[in-house]
C-alpha cells in the first residue's frame, strides 16, 4: 500500500516511520511512505503557505494554491487517490477504519498547521475529513503517523504473526484478553495456571472469557456493536 502525505513539517516522519515494524514493513515493500513537502510548491521568492485569515482574527490559515499544486502536481488531475484530511472536524478514526483503509492500494494524507486550511481545500479536493479524537494537536503530521500505523498493522504480512492484528483490541469490538511472560513468579504473582497447560483448547476458552469480561468492565458501549455467540453470553453470565 502507498501513503502520500503532504506536510509542511516532513521532518517530523523520518524517525518514527524508521524503526521497528514499520520500517521492515517499508524494507519488505510491503507498504511505500513518500512525504512530499508542502512548501516545495509554493510560488515567489519566500515560499508562502498560509496568510492571515479573511474578516479578521487570529492565527494563519493554509493557503489553497501550494496545497493543491502538491497534491495535482504529486497525484494528477484528478488525483488518482482518496486524499484524506487530518482534521479535529472529521470522523473520528477507528479500527474499522484501519482495516478498511489497509484494502486500498493507495491513499493521501494532508496534514494542516496554525489555524487550520483554507475552506476550499476541504469542498474541492479532499474526498474524506478524519479526526484522531476529541482534542486539538499542533499540526496534523501526528494523526498522519496513527494512521499509517494502524493502517500498516492490517495489512498481510507487516505483523511477524499472521494472526498478530487479528486478537487485537477493537478488531471484533473487544478489548484483548491480558497477557503473560516469564518469570511464572514474579514478587509472588503467579502466572494464571491455564496459560501454563499446554491445553491450547482450554487456553483460548479462557483469552475469550477474559476479553469479554474485560469488555464488559472498561468498556460496554463496545459490546452492543460486538458480534457475540451464545457461547460468548454464556461466559459473560458466570
Ligand atoms: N482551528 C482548527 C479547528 O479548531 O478545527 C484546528 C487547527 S489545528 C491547531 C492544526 C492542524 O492540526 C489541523 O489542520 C489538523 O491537520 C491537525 N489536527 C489537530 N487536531 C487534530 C485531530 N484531533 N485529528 C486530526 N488532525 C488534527
Amino acid at each position: 500500500m502507498k501513503f502520500d502525505v503532504f506536510s509542511l513539517f516532513p521532518q517530523v516522519f523520518n524517525d518514527y516511520l524508521n524503526s521497528s515494524i514499520l520500517l521492515k514493513a517499508i524494507e519488505n515493500q510491503l507498504i511505500e511512505v513518500a512525504v512530499h513537502d508542502i512548501r516545495d510548491w509554493a510560488s515567489g521568492k519566500h515560499h508562502v503557505t498560509d496568510e492571515p485569515p479573511y474578516g479578521g482574527g487570529g492565527g494563519m490559515v493554509m493557503k489553497p494554491e501550494p496545497v493543491f499544486h502538491a497534491i495535482e502536481g504529486v497525484l494528477g488531475v484528478p488525483p488518482e487517490c482518496p486524499i484524506i484530511l487530518l482534521t479535529p472536524q472529521g470522523r473520528v478514526f477507528t479500527q474499522k477504519d484501519a482495516q478498511n483503509f489497509a484494502r486500498i492500494p493507495h491513499v493521501a494524507l494532508l496534514c494542516g498547521r496554525y489555524e487550520g486550511f483554507d475552506e476550499r481545500i476541504r469542498q474541492h479536493l479532499v474526498t474524506d475529513e478524519i479526526s484522531i479524537g476529541d482534542y486539538v494537536l499542533t499540526g496534523g503530521e501526528l494523526p498522519a503517523l496513527v494512521l499509517i500505523d494502524a493502517i500498516s498493522r492490517n495489512i498481510s504480512g507487516v505483523l511477524g504473526d499472521p494472526d498478530g492484528a487479528q486478537d487485537d483490541s477493537h478488531a471484533e469490538n473487544l478489548l484483548e484478553y491480558p497477557h503473560y511472560t516469564r518469570p511464572e513468579n514474579f514478587r509472588g504473582w503467579k502466572v494464571p495456571e491455564i496459560l501454563l497447560s499446554g491445553n491450547h483448547a482450554l487456553i483460548a476458552d479462557w483469552r475469550r472469557e477474559q476479553s469479554l469480561r474485560r469488555t464488559w468492565e472498561r468498556r460496554p458501549d463496545l459490546l452492543e456493536k460486538a458480534a457475540l455467540s451464545a457461547a460468548d453470553y454464556a461466559k459473560l453470565k458466570k
